[in-house]
């Protein structure tokens, strides 16, 4: 269904609407940032709160979580990321532009995954004939050198005990931290997951995908702690019940991850791609779901007994190794006692781990449509119901005959319910077309007739069918309609 086959297409669209900005674009703009205007923050938020819906809200087996951005350092010494987190980047010597070495490599379009560290020193082997993408110079680089992902800042006023923190790289290592807590204070048992939506930071090497690949970005990750032997179960539970979540997005598949592809602690990975239809025309990642083992909470068992040495070193990551001596694992903190069985073990975990603003893209993308009616185009998005920005828009036909004071009583009545939006300026074609444009499901419009028979004209965006709906019936009418 969709027509936009480039990516200046799909940026002009959502800045002419709303949906999307440049990061402070008076001043020039701020690279790889951008803005969700008046119609996209409430894409985002109907993404967001679908998310939230069916694993949350619909689920007696996951609680959620909101965790602070900053955490103590440790945690990603634990995690893997202050060491590890990094892409492997060479400088141009003509241009001092610096490229990722796999993309330099491999030819990639801007908006390609990352590769493990070990995977881009093979490719950094094989560097001699490839060009500068910023002056085309060939084959002259600087050796290959890792650039950490993770924002720095400083934490305190004082310099004495200030301290280094980052900005977190994903949300999942709020989970673990928290597993204990989470265990000591609600009534949930093994198998059982925490979500969490929120931001996220990685100072990306190369960024010009639009919002696919930001700086700054939102998660929505769960962590699914099951025992061990029935992780690989509920590692293809999650794969069908996040595969089934896109609502109805068409150019969509799983992708498995090859065994140099994974993770060093992952059993398995596979990813949810959707086939954008610009750049290289390439299937993309939209969610990643891992079979993680026991490897996160086993590394914070490490962590926790870190924290003497973390002193000593006065906090210095680089100068730490964590603590690894032989200790009794399975009976740690971070383990779980199955009342059951009569077993205590670290909980496996399988972590669905998806993106509110590239699924928002896709959306978008996929819902873009052209048709022609009367001999003329017309634009629509044609949005699934549920995350439709507004879901139903109230006019008056003309300014005048009293229809604008019934329109203005209908639109205040559904407001309560809906996000919805009151127009009464112009011709009303023009009006419809706009809402198409917004990709609102619902036009409703109050004519000559609404004041003999109490009814109004309700348009439906994509067949643009129009039915008579009595003014008492409005409200349950869309309820039924929207399915909310
Ligand atoms: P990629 O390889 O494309 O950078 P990733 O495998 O590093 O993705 P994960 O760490 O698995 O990504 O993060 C889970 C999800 O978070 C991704 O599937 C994606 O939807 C989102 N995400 C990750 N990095 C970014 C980013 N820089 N901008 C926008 N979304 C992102």
């Amino acid at each position: 269904m969709a027509k936009l086959t480039k990516l200046e297409d799909i940026v002009s669209l959502c800045k002419r609407r709303g949906f999307i900005f440049q990061s402070s674009e008076i001043y020039g703009g701020l690279a790889s940032c951008y803005d969700y205007g008046p119609l996209g923050v409430e894409l985002k938020r109907n993404v967001r709160n679908e998310w939230w819906k069916s694993t949350v809200q619909m689920r007696d087996d996951i609680v959620g979580l909101d965790c602070s951005i900053f955490m103590h350092p440790l945690v990603w010494k634990a995690s893997g990321h202050a060491d590890k987190f990094a892409d492997l980047i060479v400088e141009c010597k003509k241009c001092n532009v610096r490229s990722r070495v796999d993309h330099l490599a491999r030819h990639a379009q801007e908006h390609t995954a990352h590769v493990s560290i070990e995977t881009a020193q093979k490719d950094a082997q094989n560097l001699s004939n490839k060009v500068c993408p910023a002056c085309g110079t060939v084959g002259k680089f600087t050796e290959p050198m890792p650039f950490r992902l993770m924002f720095e800042t400083q934490m305190g006023a004082n310099v004495d005990d200030s301290m280094t923190i980052f900005l977190r790289p994903e949300t999942a290592q709020g989970i673990f931290v928290n597993f204990r807590n989470v265990l000591d204070t609600t009534r949930v048992k093994v198998p059982f997951g925490i979500a969490q939506i929120g931001k996220s930071f990685r100072n990306e090497v190369t960024t010009k995908a639009f919002i696919f690949r930001t700086r700054e970005f939102e998660q929505a990750e769960i962590e699914f702690f099951c025992a061990p032997g029935t992780d690989e179960q509920w590692y293809e539970h999650w794969k069908e019940v996040r595969f089934k979540w896109y609502l109805d997005l068409e150019n969509l598949r799983l992708r498995q991850h090859e065994k140099d592809e994974l993770a060093h602690y992952a059993k398995a990975c596979v990813d949810v791609e959707y086939k954008f239809p610009f750049g290289s025309g390439d299937w993309q990642e939209l969610e990643g779901i891992a079979n993680r083992t026991d490897f996160d909470l086993r590394q914070h068992q490490k962590g926790m007994r870190t924290l003497n040495a973390w002193y000593e070193k006065k906090g210095d990551l680089s100068k730490i190794e964590l603590n690894s001596e032989a200790e009794d694992y399975e009976k740690g903190p971070l383990s779980f006692f199955d009342e059951q069985t009569g077993k205590r073990f670290i909980p496996y975990v399988i972590e669905p781990s998806a993106g509110i603003d590239r699924s928002s893209l896709a959306f978008l993308v996929d819902a873009y449509d052209e048709d022609e009616v009367k001999g003329e185009k017309r634009n629509l998005l044609r949005f699934h119901p549920a995350i439709a920005p507004i879901k139903a828009a109230v006019f008056p036909l003309v300014k005048k005959d009293g229809m604008p004071e019934i329109a203005v009583k209908i639109y205040d009545n559904l407001k309560k319910y809906f996000t919805c939006f009151y127009d009464e300026k112009g011709a009303v074609g023009r009006r419809y077309r706009r809402q198409d444009e917004a990709g609102t499901p619902f036009c409703i419009t109050v004519d000559g007739q609404t004041k003999e028979d109490n009814t109004v004209t309700v348009r439906e965006r994509d067949s643009m069918k129009q039915e008579r709906v009595n003014l008492s019936q409005v409200k349950q009418y869309l309820r039924e309609k929207l399915d909310l």
